[in-house]
Parts: structure tokens; C-alpha cells; sequence
């Protein structure tokens, strides 16, 4: 191949055409995880290079082959590559900052089980992601190999222990990285325990190692439901035809799929780039849930947009595309507050004619306040 200006990405790294390509566990395998192995496919720039030549106590560099296809080798500003690829402000630390923003710690009620409302709890189920994001609000747990799975009896005793848990949020790590029987017995242990109606899965998988979609997955998490898969979704050019088609057998056997999308400087924080995700999740039948501001851990710093530049973005989606589409902006609060929604004030005022409401054009209306007694 000779060398060319053309700044679309190609399929560099590695024949697409084999049928490896399309084999999960050989992604796996062949994930690029260093500087050397990552100077065979991108051009490194001087900030990229020194931070992976920077030694790393937390969160590890990881790229599938495939999601290192997606991006482009020479543009260093590839809001894909941006994500997963490491720069030096990962090593800042900002006034503020918290390895555990969230004091997940705190509510942390038996190993592994996250606690904070009374009816529902996340299960870190396993410390392993098939890429490790940047800005990874659970950074200070994830990578370090299998070390969060080892307690799953005494979670499920917890869960069993305790009737108001009726929504069990399985996360980590990604849990769609477990073989299938491993998850399946997970689940269905879940699934024995009467008062637990939702279960959800927090995966990033099906857009960064579709393959891993395979219809024996699908075939076992149909058993079930009532079953939600949260994806994990942070630029409209994950929607891969690979990535729809992991999308479209999730939603053809019935599970609810709802988009999570972490608000990423340079990445993500325009409204063109925005509204194409959420759409394009739409059409995936993936329904927007949350739009994140960018959790205060250490090195995210980089990442970070104001929030007055959310909630500009959020005037900009709403009104203007199918309700569908539209996601809550939140940020989850620092401390353990858990998520909060932040909206532009639409209630401005109430008088003696009723509510005064402002749309999404700033125009005020009123809504007449009258009862029959
Ligand atoms: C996000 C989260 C939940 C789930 O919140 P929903 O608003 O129901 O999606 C539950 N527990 C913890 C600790 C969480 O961080
Ligand atoms: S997939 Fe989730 S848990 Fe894994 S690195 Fe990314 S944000 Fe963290």
C-alpha cells in the first residue's frame, strides 16, 4: 500500500477478510496494548508516545483490532482514537479530583455490590473491559484481571437477603466478556430469586467487539427477561454495520436496549456530532437514557466540557429531534448523590392564571391551573 493523503479511516491494521477477524475471542487476543504494537498502525504523535511510554499503576492500555480499525492512523485528534488512545493529561490530577468521585466505595454493602437506592444495586461482576476508556470513572477497579469475580456468592446472598432489590444494574468491567455459561449461571441465579424484576447489563461490547454478539449469546440472554442491556455509546461512527447487526439481534430478542454517552471535549461536544449519535442510536433501537458529565477522576481532566456547554447542547437536541431521542443530561454527583438531571430552567414563574412554562425557543406560555372541586 503506498502512502496516501486521503484522511477517511481504512481497515489498516489487519486483514478484515479472514475469518479470525470475526472471531471475539481472537480480538481479544490480538488487542494492541503497548507503544510498540501500537506504532504498527497509528502514527504516534509526541504526547501519545510519552504517555505510553509513561509507566501505569491504574487502567491499562487496551484496542481491539477491530475498533483500531475505525480510527485514523494519522490524525492524533480522531475523537475514536482520543478515547482509548492515552495523551499526557491523563497523568494531571485537577483540584477536586477523586479516584472514587462517587464514593462507591462508601456504599459499597458486600464486595462487589454497590448500593445507594433501596430498590435497585450494581454488581461489578468482572474487572475486565475489551478496551479501556480514558476518562473510565471506575478506573481504580478495572484491568486489574479477574480480581472482582471471586465474590459473586456473597453478592447474590445479599441481593437474595434483601426483598427491596428489584433491579440488579450488572456491571464492572463488561460483563458481556464472560462466557456465555459463566453469565448465564450468573443470571440465572439472579433470576431465582423472586423479588428481582429488571436485570440490566452495562456493556460497551457490542460497539467495540461486535463479534462478541454472537446468536448463542443472544440465545441465553433471551431466557432472561425482563432483561435491558445499557450501551455504552460515544460517537455516531461507532455505528458500524458490524455494530448494527450486534444491535439489531439484541433488539430482535427482545431486550430493551438504552444508551449511556459520557460528554467528551473534542469528541463528542458539538451538536452536529450529538444529535447524530442519539439519532443514530434511535434508529439502532437503542433509546437514549443518559447523557454523563465527565466524572471528576483523575486524569479525565482533558475530557471534561463545562456544564453550562451540556446544557447548551441539551437546548440543542431539545425541541429539535424526536423526544426518542433525546437523552437526560446528568451528572453524577460527586460524594455518592447519585444522578441528578440538569435541565435549563423551564418553569419561570406561577400567577394568579396559572404555571409559566418556557419552551425550548424561550418563548413563555401558561398553563392554566384549575380544579374541580
Ligand atoms: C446509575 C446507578 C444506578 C441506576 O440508576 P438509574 O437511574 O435507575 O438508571 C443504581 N445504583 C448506582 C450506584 C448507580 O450508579
Ligand atoms: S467499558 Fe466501562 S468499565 Fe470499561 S473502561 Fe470503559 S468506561 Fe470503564
Amino acid at each position: 500500500m503506498h502512502a496516501t493523503k486521503d484522511r477517511t479511516p481504512r481497515v489498516t491494521p489487519l486483514d478484515e477478510t479472514t475469518t479470525r477477524w470475526s472471531d471475539w475471542r481472537w480480538q481479544l487476543r490480538h488487542r494492541c496494548r503497548n507503544l510498540r504494537q501500537l506504532e504498527r498502525f497509528l502514527e504516534l504523535s509526541p504526547p501519545e508516545r510519552q504517555a505510553l511510554e509513561q509507566t501505569r499503576e491504574i487502567l491499562p492500555v487496551a484496542i481491539t483490532p477491530y475498533y483500531l480499525s475505525l480510527m485514523h492512523p494519522g490524525d492524533p485528534q480522531d475523537p475514536l482514537r482520543r478515547t482509548l488512545v492515552p495523551v499526557m493529561g491523563e497523568f494531571a490530577t485537577l483540584p477536586g479530583d477523586s479516584p472514587d468521585p462517587l464514593d462507591e466505595a462508601r456504599d459499597t454493602v458486600v464486595p462487589g455490590v454497590i448500593r445507594r437506592h433501596p430498590d435497585r444495586v450494581v454488581l461489578l461482576a468482572t474487572g475486565v473491559c475489551a478496551t479501556y476508556c480514558r476518562y473510565c470513572t471506575r478506573s481504580r477497579l478495572v484491568g486489574g484481571g479477574e480480581k472482582l469475580t471471586g465474590h459473586w456468592d456473597q453478592a447474590i446472598a445479599y441481593i437474595a437477603d434483601h426483598p427491596e432489590i428489584r433491579d440488579v444494574l450488572i456491571s464492572g468491567g463488561d460483563p458481556l466478556l464472560l462466557s456465555t455459561s459463566r453469565l448465564d449461571g450468573l443470571l440465572t441465579r439472579l433470576r431465582a430469586i423472586p423479588h428481582v424484576e429488571l436485570l440490566r447489563i452495562g456493556s460497551r461490547i457490542p460497539l467495540v467487539l461486535p463479534m462478541r454478539i454472537t446468536r448463542k449469546l443472544v440465545d441465553m440472554l433471551r431466557k432472561h427477561h425482563p432483561l435491558a442491556v445499557s450501551l455504552h455509546a460515544i460517537h455516531p461512527r461507532e455505528l458500524t454495520p458490524l455494530a448494527q447487526t450486534a444491535l439489531a439481534r439484541l433488539a430482535d430478542a427482545g431486550i430493551m436496549l438504552a444508551g449511556q454517552t459520557v460528554l467528551l471535549a473534542g469528541i463528542n461536544d458539538s451538536l452536529p456530532v450529538l444529535a447524530d449519535l442519539m439519532r443514530g442510536l434511535l434508529r439502532n433501537r437503542v433509546r437514549p437514557y443518559y447523557l454523563y458529565q465527565c466524572d471528576p477522576i483523575p486524569g479525565s481532566g482533558h475530557f471534561r466540557v463545562p456544564v453550562e456547554q451540556g446544557l447548551r447542547l441539551m437546548a440543542g437536541l431539545q425541541g429539535h429531534m424526536s423526544g426518542y431521542a433525546v437523552p437526560r443530561f446528568v451528572i453524577d454527583a460527586p460524594g455518592g448523590g447519585g444522578k441528578i438531571p440538569l435541565a435549563s430552567e423551564t418553569v419561570v414563574g406561577r400567577d394568579a392564571r396559572g404555571w409559566l412554562l418556557k419552551n425550548h425557543l424561550g418563548e413563555i406560555f401558561c398553563y392554566p391551573e384549575a380544579f374541580v372541586e
